[in-house]
């Protein structure tokens, strides 16, 4: 075969060889994805060009040579979209689809344009193949920098790589289609070799995840030309010296001899010493550092022996292998097993802000990876490799928000313990062979140090679980103490509050029989005397109806009769018994923001008894000259539940201790001892039978509220003061029915007009 028959020869040898790639890609992806898919266009697009430039004259061929470029740009520019995770499939298309109809148009209206001339060589192109032909360079140049700047952008090695890889081959796919329209043959057949060795690449790229690391090998490639060009230094000296001395010495031939000799001896022995210092500064500085596995598993296992805290240990493997092999981050992940497979939990540490842990299926590629390989796993992998095409979408999530590069399982006898995931490189570069079977080993020395921080931080866990158990049961005994105490306090307070006004009434009514009977009373008397009877029997039934109400609490709960009732009302009435106490003890009361709000549908007179106790109490435990506060707002429903109104009682008194803020609330519980309180209903710390607020919560609870108090502590000195929350539902509008009155006080009213 001879040159011309060669090149003839060429266009359908490449088509046959396109043929192939556009078979084998469907045979090995089924065109499952759009990636092998507008990659099948391409090679197609590749496959015309050849076969047209094998079977159509130059003329006609010369017509449609850049548009046939342009249109493979175009479908190379989607496929690069859908390749880096780019979807922009219709905007490339009209990029390259719009430019092509313009360039054929032209071709019609105004075919042969003046030609250009550069120096001899003059190019008579048709106007529509300028337009394609811009158009082909503006393509690749998009595609070109939309590929750096991803790889720019990407910070794992091998996400980089993959990005680099595509880059290169695209841009030697582009200078070979560049060099087929150069006019000299050899350079236009070697452009379509060029080509067609690029988009085989890119066909590997598309079809199998595993690429060539390519700055790894452009490094080891230089470091080799560099150790090869540095280690001829010797033999380069010898040759210059031994000409040197010949020359300058004019000297015969057996000295000439024996001097060569001995420079040529002496650069022998110079090239072995010469040659390892070479290799070893080049080789570190562009393959990287070898390292003393010996040496780095011994202190390795020395360090993390000594460490029994899951988090410490974690720190310490994460520290030895960023001192070894100056790795970015990394973290120890824990593996427990879980219902529906393996959990994976997140040892904090100082480099690694990320907490949290996540649940794998029990059938997750991920973890029965690295059950079964017992090899470090890369985060590339977990993205391109089909094997883990099925991972479910929150675990794939879960690790790329992690941001680590490898994955090296630490194994018990038969399951997985841990993980210790490490982050890229500081240089960028991939982790070598070596460095992976370096962290494999110690990932191996690791199992029995994590096994023993694990037991020793169950037990500490153990061991804070059944101290926060005492702590609980201690407070639990002291409540029933307190309870226990509440119920033999219920009769000294009975009896003490029972037997006061009773002594009263029966010794006035003794007085008043044997007055009656040494002669006829005077009116005063006789009123003075009725009076502490009239006021003892009305302490009396104070007392019992609060016990019988308490007592209806427990029973059958409090009946409600419910109607509207606006709150500013409601605390009016609670305060009016209070009036006179208020004024003679000099405490001013505040209300703000009770009016304005929407009224409430509660049993009026109960709402006034419980606010009524509130404020009493805020009365009795505030000392003269003290203020007590009533303020109300609307707290809108939050997702259509219902409205609510905040009620907050603050008095400047003397406080609850907050031991006490849920025991106020119990049937007879009044904090201190029962003798020592002096009953009186206004009088400062004058004690009750310890009923008041227990009546207020079953009254609000019974309205669907809630009551609680916040104070900081008991103190008579200081008068830190207490505030009793109250929140309560407000009822949803209603329009009020005929002849209903609108609110209490209208009905109030009505009766007030009725008397
Ligand atoms: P009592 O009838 O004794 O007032 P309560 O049930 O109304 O009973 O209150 C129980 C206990 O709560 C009181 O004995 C008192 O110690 C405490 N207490 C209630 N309100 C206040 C308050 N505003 N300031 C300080 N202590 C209070």
């Amino acid at each position: 075969m001879n040159q011309g028959q060669l090149l003839t020869m060429l266009p359908l040898a490449a088509t046959a060889a396109y043929t192939v790639l556009l078979v084998a890609i469907i045979v090995r992806t089924g065109l499952s994805n759009a990636r092998s898919k507008w990659f099948a266009a391409y090679l197609v697009a590749g496959l015309v060009w050849s076969l047209a430039h094998f079977l159509l004259p130059d003329l006609l061929y010369s017509h449609i040579n850049a548009k046939l470029f342009a249109a493979s740009a175009t479908l190379l520019g989607v496929t690069t979209a859908t390749h880096i995770g780019q979807p922009a499939d219709r905007r490339w298309l009209h990029m390259g689809a719009i430019p092509l109809i313009l360039a054929i148009l032209l071709d019609l209206i105004w075919p042969f344009p003046p030609p250009l001339e550069v120096r001899r060589w003059v190019w008579r192109p048709p106007s529509g193949e300028v337009l394609a032909t811009v158009t082909w360079g503006a393509l690749y140049l998009l595609i070109v920098g939309l590929t750096w700047r991803e790889y720019r952008r990407t910070r794992l090695p091998w996400h980089a790589n993959r990005l680099l890889h595509w880059a290169i081959f695209v841009s030697t796919a582009a200078f070979g289609e560049l060099l087929t329209i150069m006019p000299s043959p050899w350079l236009s057949a070697s452009g379509q070799i060029v080509r067609l060795l690029s988009v085989a690449s890119l066909y590997h790229a598309i079809t199998s995840h595993r690429l060539f690391d390519v700055r790894a090998r452009l490094r080891t490639i230089l470091a080799f030309i560099l150790v090869g060009l540095f280690s001829a230094l010797p033999a380069a000296v010898v040759l210059t010296v031994s000409l040197w001395v010949s020359e300058t010495f004019q000297l015969s031939v057996i000295p000439f001899y024996v001097i060569a000799v001995l420079v040529i001896s002496a650069g022998f022995i110079a090239y072995q010493p010469i040659r390892q210092v070479v290799e070893r500064v080049v080789y570190r500085f562009f393959v990287g550092q070898e390292f003393r596995t010996g040496a780095i598993v011994s202190s390795y296992s020395q360090a993390i022996a000594r460490t029994l805290d899951v988090e410490q240990l974690g720190q310490v493997i994460v520290d030895t292998i960023a001192d070894v092999l100056q790795t970015t981050r990394g973290a120890l992940l824990l593996v427990n097993p879980a219902d529906q497979g393996h959990e994976v939990e997140i040892v904090p540490n100082a480099d690694h802000l990320l907490r949290g842990r996540k649940e794998f299926d029990a059938q997750s590629q991920f973890i029965l990876t690295l059950l079964e390989k017992r090899h470090p796993l890369l985060q590339y992998d977990v993205d391109f490799s089909p094997a883990y095409q099925d991972l479910d979408e929150d675990e794939r999530q879960w690790l790329i928000e992690l941001g680590m590069e490898l994955y090296v399982p630490i194994h018990n006898s038969d399951d997985l313990d841990g993980i210790i995931a490490l982050g890229p490189k500081k240089s960028g570069m991939a982790y070598r062979p070596n460095e992976l079977e370096l962290i494999q080993v110690l990932a191996e020395q690791t199992v029995i140090a994590l096994q023993n921080a694990r037991l020793y931080s169950e037990l500490n866990s153990q061991n804070e679980r059944i101290r926060s158990l005492n702590t609980d049961l201690r407070q639990q005994n002291t409540r029933l103490e307190i309870l226990d105490r509440i119920k033999s306090d219920f009769i000294t307070i009975a009896s003490h509050e029972l037997r006061t006004p009773l002594t009263q009434v029966k010794g006035y009514a003794d007085i008043l029989t044997h007055l009656n009977e040494s002669g006829p009373l005077d009116q005063q008397k006789t009123r003075q005397i009725m009076d502490v009877i009239n006021r003892a029997s009305l302490r009396l039934e104070t007392l019992i109806t609060a016990m019988l109400d308490a007592s209806e609490l427990e029973v059958s709960g409090i009946e409600l009769m419910p109607m509207p009732a606006r709150l500013d009302m409601i605390v009016q009435h609670a305060v009016e018994p209070l009036e006179g106490a208020l004024r003679e003890r000099k405490i001013h009361l505040q209300c703000e923001g009770l009016e304005d709000l929407p009224p409430l549908e509660v049993d009026f007179q109960r709402m006034v008894q419980a606010f009524g106790n509130i404020l009493g109490n805020a009365v009795k435990y505030t000392p003269d000259h003290g203020v007590i506060t009533v303020s109300a707002s609307l707290a809108p429903g939050v997702d259509d539940k219902q409205d609510h109104l905040e009620i907050v009682m603050g008095d400047t008194g003397i406080g609850i201790d907050p031991q006490y803020h849920e025991l106020i609330f119990e049937k007879f519980f009044r904090v201190g001892n029962p003798e020592l309180h002096s009953t009186g209903a206004t009088k400062f710390k004058g004690g009750g039978p310890g009923l008041g607020l227990h009546i207020a919560k079953g009254v609000i609870e019974a309205h669907g509220g809630h009551i609680w108090v916040e104070s900081s502590g008991e103190d008579e000195e200081q008068m830190p003061g207490s505030r009793f929350y109250i929140v309560l539902p407000v009822p949803q509008e209603r329009e009020p029915q005929n002849g209903e009155p609108e609110t209490v006080e209208r009905e109030l009213r009505e009766l007030e007009i009725g008397d």
